[in-house]
């Protein structure tokens, strides 16, 4: 099996119908980055900035983190790398950050909400990243938005940090993509208003299925309710991409469900256009692509069963 799947390592991801697909890979750290390259991925279609962040007292530097993105983006080029700022809340121990206990941390202070309200962490995380943007094709990703104003705040900051990099004459590239988490029923129901904001949606099926069901994604005695397959979730899934492609704006899957081989072919048709899993998982799901027809999946309603 392992022979079969590194002779798709060089192999594009496209449907036997011709529908072509990014394959791309989820990461924590530039150890994750070297194995998705090894897998033959794509791009990065989700780096998890959370680790830096993880366990340690102080937060990190400008310049740690600068190091960090532009090896990421150095990794990989050509290709796309999507970084996604902070999100973290106080479900996780990041003495650094100082947060305080939560009765309910999955709809606390959390992610861009944590970020907004601490700029001036936010900001050198932001500079960082443009700092490293003319390394490569960086894409910055804000996680768990639930508003248009977390979107104008947050590119309020970013042209704020863009005038002190110009007056302090450091570089940046300007044609990096700017794009949001569709990760809340919030976002995809406002997805129409966001399309006019961004370059990209990346669909986080984790939290979706969470926030929608009304199911803690970590209560192992709810893994029934739990289901990405839920007619709601994927509803919320479809709006978020049509109202996406009518303002051309692309979107991805960066959640588990990327993986499913009965939902690779419902996101495909629907028009997702790349599909962001563990760099493990990368040959696997190139080598189902590969074998679908989207034509004939729609015909026998395999599409249509969610
Ligand atoms: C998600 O919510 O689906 C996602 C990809 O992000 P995370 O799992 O890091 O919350
Ligand atoms: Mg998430």
């Amino acid at each position: 099996a392992c022979k079969r799947l590194a002779k798709l390592r060089d192999q594009p991801s496209i449907t036997k119908d011709g529908m072509r697909v990014e394959i791309t890979a989820n990461v924590g750290s530039i150890g994750d980055v070297e194995i998705a390259v090894k897998n033959g991925a794509e791009g990065i279609g989700l780096f998890r900035s959370e680790g830096l962040y993880l366990g340690r007292n102080e937060v990190p530097t400008e310049g740690e983190q600068f190091v960090i993105y532009r090896e990421a983006l150095e990794r990989m080029p050509g290709k796309r790398v999507i970084i996604r700022t902070l999100d973290l809340g106080a479900d996780k121990r990041a003495p650094c950050l100082g947060l305080l206990r939560e009765d309910n941390p999955a709809m606390g202070s959390r992610a861009i909400r944590y970020c907004l309200s601490h700029p001036a962490l936010f900001c050198t995380q932001l500079r960082a990243l443009l700092r490293a943007s003319v390394y490569g094709h960086l894409a910055l990703l804000i996680p768990m938005v639930t508003s248009l104003e977390e979107v104008h705040r947050t590119k309020a900051l970013i042209e704020e940090i863009k005038r002190d990099l110009d007056n302090e004459g450091i570089p940046y590239a300007n044609n990096y993509e700017f794009g949001v988490m569709i990760e809340t029923p919030a976002a995809a129901m406002i997805s129409d208003r966001l399309a006019q904001e961004v370059d990209f949606f990346s669909v986080g099926t984790n939290d979706l299925t969470q926030y929608t069901l009304a199911t803690d994604r970590t209560n192992r005695s709810l893994s029934a309710l739990y289901s990405p397959r839920h007619p709601a979730v994927l509803g919320l899934v479809r709006m978020a991409v049509e109202n996406g492609r009518r303002h051309g704006v692309w979107t991805g899957v960066c959640g588990e469900s990327a993986t499913d081989p009965d939902l690779i072919p419902v996101f495909l048709s629907m028009g997702v256009a790349e599909l962001s899993v563990a760099p493990p998982a990368i040959l696997d799901v190139r080598e189902k692509v590969r074998a679908l027809d989207l034509t004939k999946a729609r015909l026998d309603g395999r599409t249509k069963g969610f």
